[in-house]
């Protein structure tokens, strides 16, 4: 590239920084900026629940070594909010007047927690957890308060309250729905993951939606619909999130319940490229941090010419609640799956699902998540299991034959952050837990 193209990134998360560095590795003579409203950048938001709930320092959330971006020669504008995105003369409006020009854009706004429409759910003291402004202030709060009421218990949630509850607070979870997880874990998994929570001493609100939260002179109390009060001193809002994508939806660009983009993560605006989990692909949104990451990677390189294209890949999540570890991967199966592989103890869970091709497509363990790797390997793989153990039904038979196939490059590597360990010849670009770079990762 002769002349030095401009490209801005919208968005300083994990998708767009991801994207920064990527485009400087395939276009290292462009001019790269992100843009970022909040003053925070380049920190580890899944780890923002454990340093909310006190249990860990603040240098723990740095995402990357000090002065990588300015060794990369990325530029960075922290605390500047992008209010127009002016499409037709390729510049964006920043809120304090200034107007950047750009030659290639790249959209990576994210998402925001969804405010569910209950009366009160703006009273201080109700707080959501999403950027590190928000885990600031819970961490400050928590500090005075005795009792926390989560309300949502998606994924979040649950982790929100085992931390909480680690902290020595006393927690309730109020979910509408009749079950946790519900998306996520099949009857055996939820049953047992519910009971196991309820045994760590989190209180559980199910199939009862909150009605109201009201501030008393005592604190906060937290009414549901079905006439149960939770006293509390803190409540804390994990309701899921939705794209953040009014300044795609304001410029014309198509946009559904995400900006819409191809595979190359191309929108339908000329030169502007959108990724992470302010996107739709195919219908399909993804709030997770691996598919941010990813996409991240493939806009970047595509930010001048593309060269790469983004598959959809499974969901996998490692949910960070210690006492009772959780690892799903894949879609769960409707009714009438194919054969289904599972082993149980009175505290522990693990079951595959395979289809007619004898592939994975679906893993859960609870309890024990110590072997997961083999079966999410195997998930993402695609590819098809040996005959023997699937035929014998027997799922330790299968990990047994998973393990040997990989025992000539095997090594364990231990997460110097949250203790995660991987087996592999190399430590993983990011741990799937906790998300620090391989720099974290000691050999076990
Ligand atoms: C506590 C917690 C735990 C989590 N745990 C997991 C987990 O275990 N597994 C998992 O897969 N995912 C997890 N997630 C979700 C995961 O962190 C997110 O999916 C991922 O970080 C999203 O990255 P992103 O870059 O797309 O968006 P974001 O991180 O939301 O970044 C988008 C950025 O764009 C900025 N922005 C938006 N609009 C503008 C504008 N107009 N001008 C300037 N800047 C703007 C925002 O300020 C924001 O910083 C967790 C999230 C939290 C909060």
């Amino acid at each position: 590239m002769s002349i030095r193209k401009r490209l801005i990134i919208i968005g300083g998360g994990i998708a767009g920084l991801t994207a920064a560095s990527s485009a400087r590795r395939q276009w290292p003579g462009a001019q790269i900026a992100v843009v970022e409203a909040d003053p925070h950048l380049a920190y580890n938001k899944i780890a923002l629940g454990a340093f909310a709930a006190g249990k860990s320092p603040r240098d723990r959330l740095r995402l990357l070594p000090p002065l990588s971006l300015e060794r990369q020669r990325i530029e960075t504008v922290a605390n500047a909010r992008v209010r127009e995105l002016a499409a037709q003369e390729r510049k964006i409006v920043l809120d304090d007047g200034r107007r950047l020009a750009y030659d290639t854009l790249v959209l990576a706004t994210g998402a925001r927690p969804i405010v569910p429409p209950i009366e009160g759910i703006d009273a201080p003291g109700v707080l959501p957890l999403w950027s590190m402004s928000d885990a600031l202030l819970a961490r400050e709060r928590l500090k005075e308060a005795r009792s926390v009421t989560v309300v949502g218990g998606g994924v979040l949630g649950v982790e929100m309250a085992a931390a909480f509850r680690e902290a020595g607070r006393d927690v309730t979870i109020a979910e509408a729905q009749g079950e946790l997880l519900p998306r996520l874990l099949d009857e055996t998994a939820g049953a047992l993951y519910t009971g196991a929570l309820r045994a760590a001493g989190i209180e559980l609100s199910l199939g009862d939606p909150v009605a109201a939260i009201t501030r008393t002179l005592l604190g906060l109390e937290v009414r549901t619909a079905g006439g149960a009060v939770f006293a509390s001193d803190m409540v804390l809002v994990t309701a899921g999130v939705r794209p953040q994508i009014e300044l795609a939806q304001e410029a014309g660009l198509a946009c559904r319940k995400g900006i819409v983009v191809n595979r190359f993560l191309r929108t339908s605006a000329p030169d502007i490229l959108a990724c992470g989990n302010c996107i739709e692909l195919e219908g399909r949104l993804q709030p997770l941090w691996n598919p941010a990451l990813e996409q991240g990677s493939v806009a970047g390189s595509n930010a001048f010419g593309d060269t790469l294209t983004y598959a959809s890949a499974p969901p996998i999540l490692h949910v960070k609640t210690p006492r009772t570890p959780l690892f799903v991967c894949g879609e769960r199966p409707g009714e009438g799956a194919k054969t289904a592989l599972e082993q149980r103890t009175k505290s522990t869970y693990r079951a595959a699902v395979l289809d007619d091709e004898k592939r994975v497509t679906y893993a859960v363990f609870v309890g024990d998540t110590a072997r997961a790797q083999l079966l999410e390997r195997a998930v993402i793989s695609g590819a098809p299991m040996p005959a023997g153990p699937v035929a014998s039904g027997d799922l330790e038979a299968l990990l047994d034959a998973l393990d040997d196939d990989t025992q000539d490059d095997r090594r364990a590597w231990s997460c110097r952050v949250c203790g995660y360990v991987h087996e592999g010849g190399a430590p993983p670009q990011v741990c799937p837990v906790c998300a620090v770079g391989p720099d974290q990762f000691l050999a076990a």
